[in-house]
């Protein structure tokens, strides 16, 4: 059985052609989140945009994914590193999106350490997007 195929088991998918290939291109683009432009960009060819919109919300819903929020309101979808590494856990990590090549990076080796909030105040969710230029663009500057 493919990779693709065993994590689906393992989060109790129904094993599809396209559920499969979007998983693939998650796992091929490992750290990187994806727009949902990309996506549909690479697998239109083969499916329509409701089924690949489909896909993805079973991958959100069963925490296989999560969303980057980035500026002017758009927003990215990473494979979880738990899914690829079968840890439980999900740790919110700093996001990275460089500003030459627009590639937003998730940085899971780097959590993010929640600062206690004034009495009264109860957290939904934080996100720490970095920008700046990342690795490869510095280095071939
Ligand atoms: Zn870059
Ligand atoms: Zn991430």
């Amino acid at each position: 059985m493919s990779k693709a195929a065993t994590i689906l088991d393992h989060y109790d998918l129904r094993k599809t052609k396209c559920r499969e290939d979007v998983l693939r291109f998650f796992i091929s683009n490992a750290e990187l989140a994806l727009s949902q432009q990309e996506i549909f960009y690479h697998l239109q060819q083969h499916y329509d945009r409701a089924t690949l919109y489909r896909t993805l919300k079973a991958f959100d819903e069963k925490g296989m994914i999560h969303r980057v929020n980035l500026a002017g309101s758009e927003t990215k979808y990473a494979l979880d590193q738990a899914v690829l590494k079968e840890k439980d856990r999900f740790q919110s990590h700093i996001h990275f999106q460089c500003e030459k090549c627009e590639k937003t990076v998730c940085l899971s080796e780097f959590p993010i350490y929640e600062p206690s909030l004034p009495a009264g105040y109860e957290k939904t969710k934080s996100e720490f997007l970095i920008t700046g230029t990342c690795k490869e663009c510095n280095s071939t500057a």
